[in-house]
């Protein structure tokens, strides 16, 4: 395994950075205070290729490995975990249609993508969580395609997305055999956007219910075979991951930077705080911290990349080990910062808040250690 930048992946990843540095930062604390991302910020990420990075080649969009884009949202991550998850929602969504979707959705799809227009992933459901068998949206079959009834919640872009990629049952009875795949559009009649959430963290990404009340969706809208979504959702998840323990290493990065600079700024006792030997040991502990999780999310990265079969075990630790960092390293943060780190002034309790629902979405940490001791054996 080679973790060398090569010159190809450094000019990306620069150029992400000064977007990051330039744009996303200097916004952040205004962003967590509205709770959205202005449209000035959106149509900059859109004109730089940020919104559409891990479109393929195949479909006009830069065709970046996995091991770069790994690199690029812990870039992200490091601005704001709330543009990283904004970003990240389209390539959550156009798993599924990588996955089962025929040339013609794929070309529409990432078209859409790549001009700008938002994606959503909906699998989540009031009584559907980490039990993703149980979705109860229906899609009863009708003339020419599908009626959708039902709810989906906390979903990522549910306010801004174009294009939703929905999970509904074709069986009245329920049950994993049922669950289907649809390309669901916001403009189609029955769909409507339902409650905002207003959350803890991450709060320049809007989350919210999506309705479906008969919605008509036509059978060329259908992704795979009835009966394929629960596997296609697990495929895609085992995808994803990785990206969320991206941007876990870069909300790490970012708290142990704040950290280090305050260390060296604020003075007590005569003193800067960084020549504490217990203030070192909590930076020791969050750099060392900080560059595993790193190295486990790459080394993730690059299985993805290279289509090893146990990449999906590999990417739950990751996701799981990042996460946890995450909440540690940020938690640390405010400690090092006192008083100081607990107010709104500062970016500490923000990275905290951020870091919490990473150990939350795309599968609990408790559902990725199930799976981990699932996957390994020797
Ligand atoms: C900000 C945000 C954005 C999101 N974006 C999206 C999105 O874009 N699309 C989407 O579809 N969903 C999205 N989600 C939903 C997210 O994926 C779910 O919240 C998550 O999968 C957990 O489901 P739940 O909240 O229903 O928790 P529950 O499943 O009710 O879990 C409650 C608790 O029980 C534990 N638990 C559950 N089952 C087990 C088990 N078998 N073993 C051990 N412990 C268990 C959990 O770990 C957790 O601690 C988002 C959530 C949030 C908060």
């Amino acid at each position: 395994m080679d973790f060398s930048i090569n010159s190809q992946q450094k000019e990306i990843v620069d150029l992400v950075k000064q977007i990051v540095d330039r744009e996303i930062r200097p916004r952040a604390i205004d962003m967590d205070r509205s709770g959205k991302i202005p449209d000035e910020l959106l149509q900059i990420l859109v004109s730089s290729g940020v919104t559409s990075m891990a479109v393929p080649a195949a479909y006009g969009g830069p065709g970046l490995g996995v091991d770069t884009l790994g690199l690029l949202y812990e870039e992200l991550g490091r601005g704001c975990a709330g543009v990283a998850t904004v970003c990240a929602a389209n390539a959550l969504a156009s798993y599924p249609v990588l996955i089962a979707g025929t040339e013609e959705q794929k070309k529409r799809f990432f078209d859409s993508v790549l001009s700008g227009r938002m994606a959503a992933f909906a699998l989540t459901e009031p009584g559907a969580g980490s039990d993703a068998g149980a979705v109860s949206c229906r899609a009863e079959k009708t003339e020419g395609g599908y009626r959708l009834t039902g709810i989906k919640c906390f979903i990522t872009n549910g306010p801004i997305a174009d294009q939703i990629v929905v999970f509904a049952n074709t069986r009245k009875t329920g049950g994993i055999r049922g669950l289907t795949v649809f390309l669901a559009d916001s403009s189609m009649e029955g769909f409507s956007i339902g409650k905002i959430e207003d959350k803890m963290g991450i709060r320049a990404s809007a989350t919210s219910e999506l309705i479906f009340d008969h919605c008509f969706v036509p059978e060329e809208n259908r992704i795979g075979r009835e009966g394929m979504g629960f596997r296609i959702a697990m495929e895609t998840l085992d995808h994803s991951r990785a990206v969320v323990g991206a941007v876990s290493v870069g909300i790490a990065q970012a708290a142990l930077e704040a950290a280090v600079i305050y260390a060296h700024q604020r003075k007590q006792f005569g003193v800067k705080v960084a020549s504490f030997e217990m203030v070192q040991q909590m930076i020791a502990d969050m750099a060392m911290e900080t560059e595993a999780a790193r190295a486990l999310v790459q080394k993730a990265c690059w299985m993805q990349e290279k289509e090893d079969p146990q990449s999906g075990v590999m990417a739950a630790m990751a996701k799981c080990l990042a996460s946890d960092t995450a909440m540690k390293v940020s938690t640390t943060a405010v400690q090092v910062m006192g008083g100081n780190g607990y107010s709104k002034e500062n970016q500490a309790e923000k990275y905290m808040r951020d870091a919490k629902v990473m150990q939350i979405y795309e599968g609990t940490n408790q559902i990725q250690r199930l799976v981990i001791a699932n996957g390994v054996s020797y």
